[in-house]
């Protein structure tokens, strides 16, 4: 049995967050303070999460948080997640979002463990810059070594996101493109959605797509190279054949009708949307010491009440009932 949602959409992508503890605090995601805690699940609880959806026809898991490289027991993690097959008997895609602060240790041992792909959050590509934005001290050097770890490690490719927020680190937009180009990786600039902690949030802050691709043509023109309707960014690369850029643009040409993704934060919750505001509480199913069986029916059922789409911008736009920290990017 496969999952699917009552719009039709096929769900193949689970996100897990791991832990919603982060080793940075970047101002447009946290607030300078601690702020709440989210529990942790063990380390088998998620396998036992993954194992049940992918009996139902998961294909990639994504780790993410919080800051999943803190999590103790990552690599034998990705070892057992590395063990499991799709129905159809393929391996798993298998991938991580990290800030990319303990990558270059981890990177190789990672590769070695299983894992497919790592996405490297990287708000911009100048040093100073990128301590005004973490609000930590000397990370850009640390990133950069884990980029280049991950890509040494054969983790292929490595994607590195940006977030713009207009009139903070838009000025960055060349110098990424720049980035692509020398480092060889894939540049993926996301619309700024309203999931942080400070509620800053505002139309006029998110750079568009449509704007970044007329900036960066004054650095160099993008030419678009298809666009899987699955995948949810736009791909381009430089007009002389050499950088690829991404953009996902979630805010500006919103996705949703081709949505596949389903979530589980670091304390068990299943959320359908990051805008949900409502949330399935599959972790107290499991401490009822719920079946396999039992899981799957919940899952279904879950999954039964994803979100149609998101109303970012519209009039009457309720927010989500967690910020992005607290679900797993
Ligand atoms: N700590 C990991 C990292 O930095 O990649 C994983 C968690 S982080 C919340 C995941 C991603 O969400 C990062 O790329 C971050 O830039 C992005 N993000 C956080 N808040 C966002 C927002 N309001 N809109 C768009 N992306 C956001």
């Amino acid at each position: 049995m496969l999952l699917h949602d009552k719009f039709g959409r096929r769900i193949s992508d689970l996100r897990i967050s791991i832990t919603d503890r982060c080793n940075y605090k970047c101002v447009y995601c946290r607030s300078g303070n601690n702020g709440a805690q989210f529990a942790e699940m063990p380390i088998s609880d998620y396998l036992r999460i993954a194992r049940v959806f992918v009996g139902l026809g998961i294909t990639k898991v994504r780790l993410t948080g919080g800051e999943p490289l803190l999590r103790k027991g990552l690599i034998e993690m990705v070892r057992e997640l590395g063990r499991m097959s799709t129905p159809d008997g393929d391996a798993l895609d298998i991938a991580i979002t990290t800030n990319g602060h303990l990558l270059a240790e981890m990177a190789q041992p990672l590769a070695d463990a299983g894992l497919s792909r790592v996405t490297v959050s990287m708000d911009a590509v100048d040093a100073g810059e990128f301590a005004r934005i973490t609000r930590v001290p000397n990370g850009y050097d640390r990133v950069l070594a884990g980029i280049r770890g991950a890509q040494r490690a054969g983790l292929d490719p490595v994607k590195v996101n940006c977030v713009l927020l207009r009139g903070f680190n838009d000025d960055q937009i060349a110098a990424f493109g720049r980035f692509a180009r020398e480092e060889g990786v894939v540049v993926r600039f996301i619309e700024f959605m309203p999931l942080e902690e400070d509620r800053v949030w505002s139309p006029e802050i998110v750079v568009t797509l449509d704007e970044i691709l007329r900036r960066m043509a004054e650095f160099m023109p993008l030419r678009e190279v298809g666009h899987a309707s699955s995948e949810t960014a736009r791909l381009y690369v430089f007009e002389d054949g050499v950088g690829e850029i991404g953009i996902i643009a979630p805010v500006s040409h919103p996705f949703c009708g081709h949505c596949s993704r389903v979530r589980v934060t670091s304390d068990g919750k299943i959320r359908t949307c990051l805008f949900s505001v409502r949330e399935h509480d599959l972790a107290g199913l499991m401490l009822r010491g719920a079946s396999d069986e039992e899981m799957v029916e919940f899952i279904l059922r879950a999954v039964d009440q994803k979100e149609e789409r998101h109303h970012i911008g519209e009039p009457g736009f309720v927010p989500a009932s967690r910020t992005m920290v607290h679900i797993g990017g």
